[in-house]
């Protein structure tokens, strides 16, 4: 795959997005992991980046109440306990994805390791939504009827795969060796660390949906899946 399957206006929309969420679009040889990273995602400052749409955009699935306090709360705790945990050291002008492939396998630094992937995910995580209903276009498209006989087909699989997610975690579309997978992690696990370029993710924590629907995680994540993935973005991370 190559980046020439996104070209002209559409690439200039996905680059301005990715640079309002402090993401730039750094070439695939950035970045001592960019294998198994996603476009876009090799250098992400310690910053919090402010939400790609409005609050309200994706009411009713995820209510304004709700992104006041996933993003300006819980998100912006992951930046703030990190920047606390790397004050004084090299870490603190390391981008996230340098610290968290530094501190994934050290279990004496489980502390930064999940705060800098919470804050990653969750940057990830709100690339992944639209206010619009989205449908994948050229080649992930071809994709995943090959890997998965249908879009709908995807999309069933991919709510099923959130929902039975125990507890705290997240469910992804991620890219493995060729072949498109869905899969779940949990806390603050990321695909990447695990030879998988992710492409979209929902988070399936309790604060991603409990103001909205409870302990309906179904509904939350049947409504996200129906109308509010970002196949644009999918895409882009797809062709990186
Ligand atoms: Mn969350």
């Amino acid at each position: 795959m190559s980046n020439s399957a996104l070209t002209g206006p559409r690439r200039g929309l996905l680059a301005a997005g990715l640079m309002a969420l402090g993401i730039g679009m750094l070439p695939r040889t950035a970045g001592a992991a960019a294998p198994l990273l996603p476009a876009g995602q090799k250098a992400t400052p310690q910053t919090l980046p402010p939400l790609p749409f409005a609050p309200t955009a994706l009411d009713p699935v995820i209510s304004e109440k709700t992104f006041s306090f996933h993003h300006g709360k819980h998100h912006k705790a992951y930046f703030d306990n990190l920047a606390k945990l790397v004050a004084g050291t090299p870490e603190a002008t390391q981008t996230l994805e340098e610290i968290i492939l530094a501190s994934a396998t050290d279990p004496a630094r489980k502390g930064v390791f999940n705060n800098a992937a919470q804050a990653w995910n969750h940057n990830f995580y709100w690339s992944s939504l639209s206010p619009e209903a989205q449908t994948p276009t050229g080649p992930l498209a071809a994709a995943i009827a090959r890997d998965f006989g249908s879009f709908e087909t995807l999309k069933t699989q991919l709510a099923a795969v959130c929902v039975a997610q125990f507890a705290s975690g997240w469910g992804w579309l991620v890219h493995d060796n060729g072949k498109l997978k869905l899969v779940s992690t949990s806390n603050a696990d990321i695909p990447f660390l695990h030879g998988q370029t992710p492409l979209l993710t929902i988070d399936v924590w309790e604060h991603a949906y409990y103001l909205d629907a409870q302990n309906r995680r179904a509904d939350y994540v049947k409504g996200v899946v129906e109308s509010h993935l970002n196949w644009r973005f999918a895409e882009l991370n797809f062709a990186g």
